[in-house]
């Protein structure tokens, strides 16, 4: 690990379900959610704060489950449950590794997780523990993209990273599209204007007007987190 001082005090770290996936078709794939959680690890020890938003795509998504059939309110309720157990997984893999971390649901769970309260959010941040911000807004019709640009407004992050499968952001997906673009600098507007697949339009109007910038990195890569608080650009930086 560098010893260079680092970027950022305070980062929002938006993790997608997806991301914990791996290998597996459904649920959490152990090997992946460890090597993230070590990540979050060597983030922290260079004494950065770190709130994380997990999604529930690897396990619900309410929109998913209204087109088989069942009411959009509910398959949104059974969405943000899961991230709810993602975010547990999250914290116990932390704390396995030594960091001290902290669940804090929108919904109230309260056998299993501390209810969101803004405050202590920061008091836990301050005092070094990685806080998890679980159950998304706590409202259906929202994602977890918004519920990550609600709370690093709310607890005033320095950026909102990313992780996702490519390194930043494209004009078209580069999975499917070999001539796709990589943009590493871009606009709040540009993003709304053009349609990139960053976070959706809600989270980028709502880092836009709280002056957010939102760094978009290939959580794929072992040590990109922490190269990225080290200073170095890489993926792609969405700001005003
Ligand atoms: N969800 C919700 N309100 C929120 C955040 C999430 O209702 O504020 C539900 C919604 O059904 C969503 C699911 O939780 O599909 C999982 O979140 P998301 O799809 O954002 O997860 P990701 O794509 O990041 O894995």
């Amino acid at each position: 690990m560098s010893n260079t001082e680092p970027r950022f005090r305070r980062i929002l770290l938006k993790l997608s379900g997806e991301a914990l996936l791996g290998r597996e078709d459904y649920g959490i794939d152990p090997n992946v959610l460890n090597r993230i959680a070590g990540d979050i690890r060597d983030l922290h020890e260079k004494g950065i704060e770190i709130g994380v938003v997990v999604g529930g795509g690897n396990i619900f998504r309410g929109a998913g489950l209204a087109r088989a059939g069942m009411d959009r309110v509910t398959g949104d309720h059974m969405g943000m449950l899961a991230t709810v157990i993602n975010s547990l997984a999250m914290q116990d893999a932390l704390e396995r590794l030594g960091v001290q971390a902290r669940v804090m649901s929108a919904l109230q769970i309260r056998q299993i997780s501390e209810d969101y309260i803004r405050r202590r959010a920061v008091r836990h941040l301050e005092k070094g523990r990685v806080t998890i911000f679980a159950a998304g807004t706590g409202n259906p019709f929202f994602t977890t993209d918004t519920a990550a640009a609600l709370r690093a407004i709310e607890i005033g992050a320095d950026v909102l990273v990313k992780g996702t499968k490519v390194d930043g952001v494209y004009s078209a997906d580069p999975m499917t599209n070999p001539s796709a673009k990589h943009y590493p600098d871009l606009s709040f507007d540009k993003v709304l204007t053009d349609k990139l697949n960053v976070m959706d339009a809600t989270a980028i109007v709502m880092c836009r007007d709280n002056h957010v910038p939102i760094r978009v990195f290939d959580l794929t890569r072992p040590g990109a987190l922490v190269r990225l608080a080290d200073g170095e650009d890489i993926g792609t930086i969405v700001h005003e």
